[in-house]
């Protein structure tokens, strides 16, 4: 998991350690898997023969992460391949993933959902009677990437993370822990929550957020969706 120390890396070299039908798992990626609410990456893998295009990344059973593929594949147990990721949508994903991050540091309640998509996302919060303000959410989510924050990171333990559980925002959505180290994500010291998702390194790689229709979908999902420019 490659991405999680450096969201930036857009080739890599790697070994293959399984193939199953049309899924590969190699010894490390820079591959996304989706999970928490951000889609898997796509990209190709080659040999010095074929170029392989990976339409989707996900989990298995076991939490690896399998790159699975269109047609079938040339390629062999222990062979070196170089992987490449489609970085215009990925980096779209980072953007929109540090932006939901800020959203929920400007709504005060907590997440019971979310989305990352190419074009919008969103984020569902348990808000019963209280309303939101769409210009006031989308004027203080603007003036926090202007002020081009620093997106970092901090690795925990597991038994330090349940200490702090105030820190889980979601309820849907519960953070890996597959080793015992759980990587929180800073935003200035506006927002730190532990997340495993792909993030820009400041606030101001963002852009200009819009904040869209705010939906009513039961009684814990008030729906916020944005999208961003460019
Ligand atoms: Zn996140």
């Amino acid at each position: 998991m490659l991405f999680l120390d450096n969201s930036y890396l857009k080739e890599f070299e790697c070994k293959i350690v399984n193939i199953n039908n049309n899924q590969i798992v190699l010894n490390q990626t820079i591959f996304y898997a989706k999970s928490g609410g951000q889609p898997g990456d796509t990209g190709t893998l080659s040999n010095k023969e074929y170029d392989i295009n990976i339409i989707d990344t996900s989990y298995d059973v076991e939490k690896n992460i399998v790159h699975i593929t269109e047609n079938d594949i040339n390629f062999d147990i222990n062979e070196k391949v170089k992987g490449k990721i489609n970085w215009k949508t990925r980096y779209k994903h980072m953007r929109m993933h540090s932006a939901l991050h800020l959203l929920c540091s400007v709504i005060p309640f907590e997440v019971t959902g979310g989305q990352i998509g190419f074009d919008k996302s969103r984020l569902d919060f348990n808000i019963q009677d209280s309303k939101i303000d769409k210009e006031e959410i989308e004027h203080k989510i603007n003036q926090i990437v202007k002020q081009d924050l620093e997106i970092s990171y901090q690795w925990i333990t597991n038994e330090e993370l349940d200490k702090q559980s105030k820190l889980v925002r979601t309820m849907s959505v519960k953070p890996p822990r597959k080793t015992n180290r759980i990587r929180l994500v800073k935003i200035g010291n506006v927002d730190l929550q532990p997340c495993g998702g792909t993030h820009v390194k400041s606030t101001k790689e963002i852009g200009e957020i819009k904040i869209g229709k705010i939906e009513n979908k039961g009684k814990m999902n008030r729906r916020v969706n944005l999208s961003i420019n460019g």
